[in-house]
């Protein structure tokens, strides 16, 4: 190991890497409005897509060295890479060191996984025998035509039943992700609650990002954390729960006791003094921030025979370099280079 002797990273803010969220593909069965264009993505060529090997060793590495204990996989769509279960079988199996300052210390990581949930009924047992203990289903709504306007993909039944075969094979948590667009679902906030408080799940309304690659956001397309509580209070009444700590979603307990839910207030109030985040994309670019518009090319070093230590002192200088947090919606901000689905969400 290299001269730091406690498993740990913390950036130049005092922000604690404890996340990493990697993209084990960029394609996608569905091609959401507020991600990916309906026709012309250009795709990775699979030579610059990271081996399931390669993922496993910069997992490691950042298991072992700087105590992450949390790794998310993602996309484009994850399910749609073969033998996924292969790699979340490697993944599950790391240990969060014992001298690691985490709840998990000495413990295996926490391995989850985010998903269109498309074709989940049929490998969400797989995905469990294999190590996969819960997972975010995104579902922006319950109205078939307008999954079809959203996703441009006639799946609303698979999506639910997705989450169904998630809950019955005793996933746990399974959440679901909603990503609330002026005038386009924000009159479903209170039918997806409903959802969420039957099925007992956690449903996390998003507010819309500017990370569509068709760069058609508008900031008055937001339906902000506000605006999305009061809706939802004024029909089941609300009690937010202390603390998010670092994970990005505020929380709120139904009074009644059927359950809790969660915003994610990216865009009206940004928790970037509170990230704990890194991320991998598929071709093996290291990024400190969503809306980063600088990658460290961890692949370069991966094919060139480079060390872990090589590895860990490049993953260091990137977090070293890691900004205090985004500035949507202030005329400094920059789009970055690569849309939601290209990065990995
Ligand atoms: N394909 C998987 C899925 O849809 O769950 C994983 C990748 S997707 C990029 C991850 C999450 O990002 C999803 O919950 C999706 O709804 C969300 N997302 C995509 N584009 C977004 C945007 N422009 N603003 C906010 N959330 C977005
Ligand atoms: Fe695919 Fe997920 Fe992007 Fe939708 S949000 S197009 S499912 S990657």
């Amino acid at each position: 190991m290299s001269s730091a002797t406690k498993p740990e990273l913390i950036d130049s803010f005092g922000r604690t890497v404890r996340d990493l969220r990697i993209s084990v593909t960029d394609r996608c069965n569905f091609r959401c409005t507020y991600c990916m264009p309906e026709e012309g993505m250009v795709w990775l060529p699979r030579t610059e897509v990271l081996t399931y090997e390669e993922i496993a060793r910069v997992a490691r590495i950042c298991v072992e060295r700087f105590g992450v204990d949390g790794i998310r996989l993602t996309g484009g769509e994850p399910t749609v890479r073969a033998h996924l279960t292969k790699l979340i079988s490697a993944l599950a199996v790391l240990t969060v060191p014992a001298a690691a300052n985490s709840p998990l210390a000495g413990q295996p990581i926490d391995v989850a996984v985010t998903t269109n949930g498309a074709t989940l009924a049929l490998v969400a047992a797989d995905l469990q025998r294999a190590g996969l203990r819960r997972i975010n289903v995104s579902l922006d709504t319950l109205n078939r035509e307008k999954f079809k306007q959203i996703t441009k993909r006639d799946e609303l039944a698979s999506v639910l039943e997705g989450i169904d075969a998630a809950i019955a094979v005793g996933m746990a948590p399974v959440k679901v992700n909603a990503v609330v667009q002026r005038g386009v679902n924000d009159d479903e906030i209170i039918a997806l609650a409903t959802f969420g408080r039957e099925k007992n799940i956690e449903v996390r309304f998003i507010e819309f990002m500017p990370l569509d690659a068709q760069a058609g956001w508008l900031n008055n397309a937001v339906v902000g954390q506000d605006e999305i509580v009061s809706t939802i209070n004024e029909v089941f009444a609300l009690e937010q729960i202390a603390s998010r700590g670092a994970a990005p979603a505020d929380r709120w307990r139904y009074l009644d006791g059927k359950g809790t839910v969660g915003v994610i207030p990216t865009v009206t109030k940004p928790f970037c003094g509170d990230c704990d985040r890194v991320r991998l994309t598929a071709d093996g670019q290291f990024r400190t921030c969503l809306f980063a518009t600088d990658e460290f090319d961890v692949r370069a070093l991966l094919r060139n025979g480079a060390s872990d230590d090589a590895i860990e002192a490049l993953l260091r200088r990137a977090v070293g370099e890691k900004w205090a947090g985004h500035t949507i919606g202030q005329v400094s901000f920059v789009r970055p280079r690569r849309s939601m689905s290209q990065i990995g969400g």
